[in-house]
């Protein structure tokens, strides 16, 4: 992990939020080549599960919304831990991991010598089975009491309660609530989903490990509507989708690059399942911290729909015309972290490789989320019509692409600085690209193609090369491209 941050500060994906202030605790900032690989994961999700499948649709809600939402979808009275307070140092911890932390302890029996007690351990002297601070060792913690995980703000000028609203903690409910207005104005029927993307913010007792857990963070979600008493191959619809959900996530995450052997699910048993969920499967990576969830994926049934019909009093039903009767929906919730995901895409692309004896560092990225697609890289800089033509080429391709030009230093030093951010293809343009008048050698007008992951090397034709690098991004093999390239 300590890498992939050193990587990330150093090559601009992800800096400290506020550092010249010394940071502020879980927040961070995406620089000029994280913004690029965040918005291309998010690009393609979008393009794969709202705008090519025909029984999806998009939205976009607000952050704020009405506070009675999150009094309808239980936030305001569930979505709490419990926590004790140190009277001493004031740190705040959560009750069901302080049986897991090792704690100090100032011992009265040994004239308060120090000790560090392992998790769930008692003090061998005296006995004391952490009633102090695991922290400090001398505050009394105070009983338990519940913390409500939603950030308050308030709306508009005045401060009272009555402009008491909170940042979303989730996207899902902006779904919900807008389920009749879709219906109505795309005029769907059973199946179809919805599709959002967004920020939404928890006030995490314990955020870290890097964009793992942050208070603030963007969500990847899908509400997948279906009729519950509708059958699919002999199976009630809900159970049905469910797996065909899971199926598409998983193929998803290995589509664009996760090893198969760094996925795996987790069923959640009947106690670790949230109190409206009929069923919940999570996708878990092998993130450097361990196996922990990348994205889950829940039936809610139609807890949700008849929760907020129940409070706003709108009637958000379906009407089956088959059988002539209004359902309340069940719900496939498929629902993912743009960051976490991000982090997963890292972690997975990351390689040390040894190259003619020396290390090479290479992020290999997908080629549709690699944050720069193409650099240009002029072999000499004082050539005037070599650096023109590298610029003429630049220009270009950066009408579709996200394209670098670099000429600051030897071209090894180049392709190790391009390999290190995951840039799967570079453009050279060199003496013979534009030919050479003093010795009366003609300009052949190719370009040299360097492939990120085989290192190999082919010569194209500039005025092809948009075409050849269209190509390889969408997905022809290098091998294909290759001997294309040798036929010309
Ligand atoms: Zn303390
Ligand atoms: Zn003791």
């Amino acid at each position: 992990m300590e890498t992939l941050v050193s990587l990330c500060k150093r090559r601009g994906f992800v800096f400290q939020s506020s550092e010249i202030y010394c940071g502020i605790g879980s927040s961070w900032d995406y620089g000029p080549l994280g913004v690029e690989l965040r918005n291309k994961i998010k690009r393609v999700w979008w393009r794969d599960f709202v705008q090519r499948r025909p029984d999806m649709l998009g939205l976009d809600a607000s952050i704020l919304m009405h506070p009675t939402v999150w009094k309808a979808s239980g936030h305001v009275d569930n979505f709490t831990d419990p926590m004790v307070d140190c009277r001493e140092c004031r740190h705040r911890f959560r009750v069901d991991q302080l049986a897991e932390t090792p704690w100090v302890h100032y011992c009265p029996a040994t004239k308060g010598n120090k000790f560090t007690i392992p998790a769930g351990g008692a003090c061998s002297h005296c006995g004391a089975a952490r009633t102090l601070c695991p922290d400090c060792g001398k505050g009394e913690l105070t009983p338990p009491r519940q913390f409500n995980l939603m950030f308050k703000t308030l709306m508009g000028p005045v401060e009272e309660d009555a402009a008491v609203t909170y940042l979303r903690p989730e996207t899902a409910q902006g779904i919900f609530v807008n389920f009749d207005n879709v219906l109505q104005s795309m005029r769907r029927k059973l199946p179809f989903g919805i599709g959002q993307i967004g920020k939404a913010f928890r006030n995490e007792i314990t955020p870290g490990n890097f964009i793992f857990r942050t208070r603030e963070f963007e969500q990847m979600e899908i509400e997948y509507f279906v009729n519950p008493h509708e059958t699919v191959e002999g199976r009630p619809a809900d159970e049905y989708w469910h797996d065909r959900w899971i199926e598409d996530c998983v193929a998803w995450f290995r589509r664009y690059g996760i090893q198969s052997d760094n996925l795996r699910l987790h069923e959640h048993a009947r106690d670790e399942l949230a109190h409206y969920a009929k069923r919940t499967a999570d996708v878990q990576y092998r993130f450097p911290i361990g196996w922990s969830e990348l994205m889950g994926i829940a039936n809610r049934t139609d807890f949700d729909l008849k929760q907020h019909a129940k409070f706003s009093g709108k009637a958000l039903t379906y009407f089956d015309e088959e059988r002539k009767e209004h359902v309340v929906p069940y719900v496939i919730e498929p629902s993912a972290g743009v960051d976490r995901a991000l982090l997963a895409f890292l972690a997975d692309a990351y390689r040390e490789e040894e190259v003619r004896g020396e290390k090479r560092v290479v992020l290999r990225f997908h080629p549709e989320l690699a944050p720069v697609s193409v650099a240009v890289l002029p072999l000499l800089k004082k050539r005037d019509d070599i650096v023109r033509t590298a610029h003429a080429i630049r220009d270009e391709l950066s009408r579709d692409l996200t394209v670098v030009y670099d000429d600051t230093a030897a071209i090894g030093r180049l392709y190790r600085r391009q390999d290190e951010v995951g840039t799967p293809y570079c453009v050279t343009v060199d003496v013979q690209t534009v030919g050479d008048s003093d010795k009366g050698e003609p300009a052949d007008g190719k370009v040299t193609i360097r492939d990120r992951d085989s290192m190999e090397q082919i010569r194209v034709e500039a005025a092809r090369l948009a075409q050849v690098i269209g190509d390889l991004l969408r997905g022809t093999a290098w091998a294909e491209v290759a001997a294309g390239a040798g036929r010309s």
